[in-house]
């Protein structure tokens, strides 16, 4: 902690230090994570009340928050009715003019309203009925001393009401000098961020507006400066630290194109030729390709194993599931034996007996191309001269898993794929610590997928539809949000009761069930099962989601669809289309939202992965969108990936530049900085 080390004993106390705030608030504090000062100081507002100024009740203008201040001159109650709420219907006055005042179920307050005292109003104004009127304001004496100015708002849970978060934010802004200034002070100069104190201040109880707009800026540079120090931080000790393995320049990864049966895409060809030039350097390839379901990716990562192994090392590929694993096995292992490589399979679900032997065969070295689960990255998985690894459907791997992979030879390559598609802004962040590839364009001759959105009351139609397509040999996906039915969303299909449904609906064929609740055994099992048209129905949760291929679906109708977000239904949606018949996507939705309207249009009108993405990023936002759990990164505090895109560039340029001048981050002034990077590292890891 360097030379702060005294102070920081109060910044690390207890919340229970700030006057008035006992262990029962305490515990409530903590389902914020709010459990030291320090916590407070990061706890941020969520929003400000401007209430500089106070108005006239004749000023207010209708939808402005505004601050009145008026003497209360009735107070009328209505009827006690069991189970309905309880108006209190107020009358108070300004100088100006009067208002009426509602409050609903608000008995504490009636206890402490004393016609003819003054009070203060924060609230809402509408005109009804000809009449000024506020719905719930905040209402307080006035004391003589109000509490003025910009005044936060605090996200707040049971048991803690805004104005004790505001007290003891109060209070705790006694240790605002005690904050450790960790950023380095030539990317505080340069680029015009304010110290710390200044902005912890500003942001909690700012002075004004610029002021506010100063501090937030700065935390918001911060911690996505934080972020993304680490992971290039992480790359660099990956790429840099010790040599990568360079492969043959006379072998190119198009060489292995011309064993393919199709012509590559202008796109395949372009990240291909990315791959070529990381694989011959020196340094490690720490690559991400991003392409959409479909596009091709299996093809570019094929053709690296390709070089790798014709440059003779041996090549390693992991997919998140057992299935995955085995279609990659079937397709490529057939590929590539008639090449004369040796391909290998591994997995959990292998005999003891099974296991050794591929154990064996790749300790040897005889094994060219490893292909399996999870298990390739267990200990006791020893490669003669690993030089590639890489991993398919990077979304559902950690960084430390990443990471593990890597280790399992000396240094090798790597290259990571997913079909979610990723705003540019959003993966800089996400894959700081990667290069990225972007294969944006399908092979030719693919039918589009129908995609139509209904209403509830077209369901009906919707499963009949859905026979036809199964009456022709065609299998069918279901989707639904939950898995059982739940009292609390009563609207909300199940998948449970809709393979009930299903089921008897379709006497003749075979549904089955699946959801995420069920032991990767089954999983597969069933997945196995409609992989081989044992089973024409498959009704599932999102568990789906992830890249198995079964040509010969063709319809997925996913209920409530107004549930899922956009980029969810684009990745369900992936699972049909990938053979040569038509295929459709029909979402019914319930509840007409206008969000709900504008992602079913967005969704029939485009099959651009990244446009979609970008919409569901302005629609919803990052938080949900990327689960940050999936990706393995720690929560953002205050930045705000949509609106905050603009701050990248400036914060990737201060990343980069601190990071050439000093790579280890050895200098004085940058000590502060990386200990903070130690800890984001332990966070990465924690998510891994
Ligand atoms: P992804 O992994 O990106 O979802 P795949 O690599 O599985 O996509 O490719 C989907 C299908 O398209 C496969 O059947 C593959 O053989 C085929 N394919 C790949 N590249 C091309 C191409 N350039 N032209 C025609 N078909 C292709
Ligand atoms: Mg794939």
């Amino acid at each position: 902690m360097g030379l702060n080390e005294k102070n920081t004993a109060g910044l690390k106390s207890p919340v229970t230090v700030l006057p008035g705030l006992g262990p029962k608030k305490a515990e409530a504090l903590e389902r914020l994570k709010i459990r030291t000062i320090e916590d407070f100081l990061c706890f941020y507002p969520r929003d400000y009340e401007d209430r500089r100024s106070i108005s006239f009740i004749m000023d207010l203008r209708e939808g402005e928050p505004s601050l009145v201040r008026a003497v209360l001159r009735q107070v009328r109650k209505g009827p006690y009715v069991p189970r309905k709420k309880r108006l209190l219907r107020l009358l108070v006055e300004d100088q100006s003019g009067v208002m009426e005042v509602l409050f609903f179920n608000a008995l504490w307050l009636e206890k402490n309203l004393k016609p003819g005292e003054t009070y203060l109003l924060f609230g809402t104004m509408t005109v009804r009925a000809g009449k000024r009127q506020m719905v719930h304001p905040e209402m307080s004496r006035w004391t003589g001393e109000e509490e003025r100015g910009i005044l936060p708002v605090y996200p707040l849970t049971a048991g803690i009401s805004q104005n004790e978060m505001r007290k003891w934010q109060r209070a705790a802004a006694l240790f605002y000098k005690e904050a450790e200034e960790y950023m380095p002070p030539g990317v505080l100069a340069e680029n015009r961020l304010c110290g710390l104190d200044y902005a912890l201040e500003n942001i909690h109880f700012p002075k004004d507006i610029q002021k506010l707009k100063e501090a937030r800026y700065r935390l918001v540079f911060e911690e996505l400066f934080l972020l993304q120090t680490s992971l290039l931080a992480l790359r660099n000790r990956v790429t840099q630290e010790a040599a990568g393995i360079p492969f043959s320049s006379r072998v190119k990864l198009s060489d292995f194109g011309k064993t393919l049966p199709f012509p590559l895409t202008g796109a395949q060809k372009r990240v291909m030729a990315e791959i070529d030039r990381d694989m011959e350097s020196p340094g490690v390839m720490n690559r991400l390709v991003q392409g959409d379901v479909g596009s091709g990716k299996t093809a570019v990562a094929a053709a690296a194993v390709y070089k790798a192994v014709k440059s003779g090392y041996q090549a390693v590929l992991m997919a998140p599931t057992e299935i995955l694993a085995r279609q990659h096995f079937e397709s490529l292992g057939d590929q590539f034996r008639d090449l004369g490589f040796q391909v290998d399979f591994l997995s959990g679900s292998m005999t003891a007996k099974e296991r050794q032997i591929v154990l064996t065969e790749l300790a040897s070295g005889r094994t060219d191309f490893l292909i399996g689960t999870h298990a390739v990255i267990q200990p006791g998985v020893e490669f003669a001269r690993l030089g590639l690894a890489i991993t398919d459907e990077q979304h559902r791997f950690g960084v430390r898993q990443r990471g593990l992979l890597s280790q399992k030879g000396c240094r090798p390559d790597t290259l990571v794929m997913t079909a979610t598609p990723i705003p540019r802004t959003l993966a800089f962040i996400l894959y700081g610590d990667l290069d990225i590839s972007i294969i944006d364009e399908m092979p030719p001759g693919r039918l589009p997928i129908v995609t139509k959105s209904v209403e509830e009351s077209q369901r009906d139609l919707v499963y009949d539809f859905l026979a036809k397509e199964v009456e022709k040999g065609r299998q069918a996906y279901v989707v639904a949000p939950l898995i059982e039915d739940s009292e609390a969303l009563e609207e909300t299909r199940s998948a449970a009761s809709l393979f009930e449904e299903v089921s008897k609906r379709f006497p003749e064929k075979k549904a089955a069930l699946l959801h995420g609740e069920m032991t990767q055994k089954e999983k597969d099992r069933i997945m196995e099962a409609f992989y081989n048209n044992e089973v024409q129905i498959l009704v599932s949760t999102v568990v789906i989601e992830v890249g198995i291929n079964v040509p010969n679906a063709t319809i997925m109708v996913i209920e409530n669809a107004e549930r899922f977000g956009l980029a969810q239904l684009h990745q369900l949606r992936g699972r049909v289309g990938r053979g040569s018949h038509q295929s459709y996507c029909v979402l019914i939705t319930s509840g007409n939202t206008p969000v709900a309207k504008e992602r079913a249009a967005i969704m029939a009108e485009t099959s651009d992965g990244f446009r979609i993405a970008e919409k569901d990023l302005e629609l919803r936002g990052p938080g949900e969108l990327f689960g940050t759990r999936q990706h393995g990164l720690p929560q953002l505090k205050i930045a705000d990936l949509c609106r905050h895109g603009k701050v990248l560039s400036a914060v990737s340029a201060a990343a980069k530049k601190i990071l050439s001048e000093d790579p280890r981050l050895e200098k004085p002034e940058n000590q502060g900085l990386r200990q903070k990077i130690e800890k984001t590292f332990e966070k990465l890891e924690d998510f891994g």
